[in-house]
């Protein structure tokens, strides 16, 4: 199924369900350099080979100006010109430097996603945000940019490891809160066995969260209502992930119960709903709790571009499927961590 989705900044082109090798055929005409890391290069050679292919390394570590730099290099030894298309084939980490190095090199040339985790399909490699670190500071130097169109062909998700697709689940348990409560239904009665042995449930439940993310960032594409919703569970994740280098998905399964049991202070989000909530995170092997140290979180979470003097505007939910945003003051928030802290004391 094909699909154009119109931002302010441009349109995408959606390939919802395609097989690789046939999408290639239609781009034949087309000068185009892959972009890739080396797991995806050793696991699918046949993608690659006779291909001007830039190979970078994977990891977190490796999300940073040097690698645009080197991406760039190779480029210009591949003579690539403006009409040159960048085909990132990766996990979010390749379609974000993807995204930068086509938005940067002579000054920007189209960039395509072909996403390959399922974090990837599901949240990443939509939206048109891509962005590097900056010492441990997360995707600090970046761009808003639309790529020209995004593939999904989920047969890569045959070799992902099992904690990729949990990290993947993270991120639609974010989307079935923020918005959909049959998503979280759906996702209630299976588990990652069920998607992993029925493809078009799979596939149906990847479509829904881009579905959302399309809808949520054609309204606001650079963040200024609407999106911030998308950071449902991200605040006091990016604090664990600096602190801890907790995997993204991980460190959001954290942040999505701390924001529950802040939202039951706060909006009278129910008990009963926080408890659902942990036991769908549970079902697809996420963590609800962590040793987090409150006070370094705070300090951290002080220097969020959402700070406001003693609040941070918040993510909370009023009922699953119908998210809010508040200004939260710092006392209550590190409360909820060292509650978070002390729920991981109590299960050890
Ligand atoms: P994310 O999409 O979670 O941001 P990354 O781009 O950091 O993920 O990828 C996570 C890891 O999974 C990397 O080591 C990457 O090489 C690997 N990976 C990505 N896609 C696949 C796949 N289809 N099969 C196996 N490993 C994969
Ligand atoms: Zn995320």
């Amino acid at each position: 199924m094909e699909q154009t989705v119109i931002f302010p900044s441009g349109s995408v082109q959606y390939f919802h369900s395609v097989q690789l090798e046939e999408l290639l055929e239609n781009y034949k005409g087309r000068d185009i350099i892959f972009l890739t890391d080396s797991n995806i290069a050793a696991l699918y050679p046949q993608f690659f080979a006779g291909k001007k292919t830039v190979v970078i390394l994977p990891g977190e570590t490796n999300k940073n100006l040097n690698t645009i730099d080197d991406v760039g290099r190779q480029m210009l030894q591949y003579e690539a010109t403006r009409n040159t298309l960048l085909l990132g084939i990766g996990g979010g980490m390749v379609t974000d430097i993807t995204g930068l190095a086509a938005a940067t090199y002579m000054r920007g040339i189209a960039a395509a996603f072909v996403p390959t985790t399922l974090l990837g399909m599901a949240d990443a490699a939509i939206g048109g945000k891509n962005g590097v670190n900056s010492g441990v500071y997360k995707n600090m130097i970046g761009t808003i940019r639309q790529p020209e169109f995004i593939a999904y062909d989920i047969r890569f998700l045959k070799t992902l490891p099992d904690d990729e697709w949990s990290n993947g689940f993270a991120e639609i348990i974010k989307y079935a809160c923020l918005f959909d409560t049959e998503l979280f239904e759906t996702l209630s009665a299976k588990n990652i066995n069920w998607f992993k042995t029925h493809s078009d449930d799979l596939q149906s439940v990847i479509n829904t969260c881009v579905y959302w993310k399309n809808k949520t960032v054609a309204e606001d594409e650079h963040e200024s209502g609407m999106r911030k919703l998308l950071n449902f569970g991200h605040t006091a994740a990016h604090a664990i992930e600096n602190l801890y280098g907790l995997p993204h998905g991980k460190a959001v399964s954290i942040g999505m119960v701390i924001a529950a049991t802040l939202s039951e202070q706060l909006t009278g989000f129910g008990a009963d709903d926080t408890l659902r909530l942990k036991k769908l995170l549970m079902q697809y092997n996420l963590p609800i709790s962590y040793p987090i140290d409150s006070k370094k979180a705070v300090d951290i979470l002080k220097m969020d571009k959402k700070r406001n003097n003693n609040t941070i505007s918040y993510i909370l939910l009023n009922n699953i499927g119908i998210a809010t945003i508040k200004a939260l003051p710092f006392d209550i928030l590190e409360k909820a961590i060292e509650t978070c802290a002390l729920q991981y004391s109590r299960e050890q």
